[in-house]
């Protein structure tokens, strides 16, 4: 299989997630709708072993970037291309199961599914997929891999702004507290990630998502 045709179903929103279609009496964020491309919709490999559902909600979120190069290509198949890389990382070199995060932001605002069932997870509100993206988080906090290194560069904006709508669409669904967005380093010592310029724009992230959350 080429390139071409693994990507030929990589075309319009993918699976679109809309605030306000879940349970009545909840308070639900107004005016978000997000394409998200699920795994299949980007040529993920199947998992090596079977996924592990974690039967609970997450509790908070944490931000993180992938340290790649800041690519000025913004297109869904650089994207795409992205997602297949982190992959192969994860799952060739680390040994894992599939790709650890359970989202992934390209540079040019593309929402993807990173672990396999993570997007059923995030809609279904009631359950999150174990993941691989910071000890003693994975049962515990959704992953988003933000592509790109922030140590002393800004994201662009169309990858703020997936993120914002990300975090409102995961809080709302979840019912997580926008203070409870946090970066890789909060919860592991040993990183940067998501490096130096995005983490002290978290801060400005909870303000924003608390917004529109209400
Ligand atoms: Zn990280």
């Amino acid at each position: 299989m080429n390139r071409r045709t693994l990507l030929r179903g990589v075309v319009g929103t993918g699976v679109l997630l809309t605030t306000g279609a879940g349970s009545p009496g909840r308070a639900h964020a107004r005016g978000i709708v997000l394409p998200v491309r699920s795994c299949a919709d980007w040529g993920a490999r199947p998992a090596s072993q079977a996924i592990t559902v974690v039967p609970r909600r997450p509790v908070r979120i944490l931000v993180h970037h992938t340290a790649s190069d800041n690519v000025e290509d913004y297109s869904l198949d650089a994207a795409c291309a992205q997602a297949r890389w982190i992959q192969h990382v994860h799952m060739d070199q680390n040994g894992w199961l599939d790709s650890g995060q359970h989202f992934t932001n390209s540079r040019g605002g593309y929402l993807l599914e990173g672990r396999h069932q993570s997007l059923d997870a995030l809609r279904a509100g009631d359950h999150m997929i174990q993941g691989a993206h910071c000890p003693g988080q994975n049962e515990a906090a959704i992953g988003i891999e933000n592509e790109g290194t922030y140590v002393d560069a800004e994201p662009p904006t169309p990858q703020w702004e997936t993120l914002v709508s990300f975090c409102v669409y995961a809080c709302d669904q979840y019912g997580i507290s926008p203070r409870e967005i946090f970066g890789h380093r909060d919860f592991y010592a040993d990183t940067v990630c998501p490096g130096d310029r995005f983490y002290a724009m978290l801060p400005r992230l909870r303000r924003e998502v608390a917004a529109v959350l209400g």
